[in-house]
């Protein structure tokens, strides 16, 4: 069940290895380094929830297939 106003996106916490690829490309400035670590021990990249357009800017940049999931109206 997709919660939450459209467009946005989804982080898979325990897929993202921190990298900090999708905060520096996305143009909104809408994602976010955390402090918390994941099972992988990686510190994660957070959607602040708000100003997503989707326009899947942060997918394309992502190296981990599958980790962010953008969704539309
Ligand atoms: S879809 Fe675009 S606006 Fe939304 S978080 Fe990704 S890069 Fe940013
Ligand atoms: S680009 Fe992917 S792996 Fe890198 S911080 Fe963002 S979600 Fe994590």
């Amino acid at each position: 069940m997709v919660e939450g106003k459209l467009p946005r996106v989804e982080i898979e916490r325990d897929q993202c290895k921190g990298c900090e690829l999708c905060v520096r490309e996305c143009p909104k400035k809408c994602l976010i380094m955390t402090d918390e670590i994941n099972q992988l021990g990686y510190t994660i990249a957070k959607y602040t929830g708000e100003n997503c357009t989707g326009c899947a800017i942060c997918f394309y940049a992502c190296p981990e297939p599958g980790t962010i999931t953008v969704y539309k109206k």
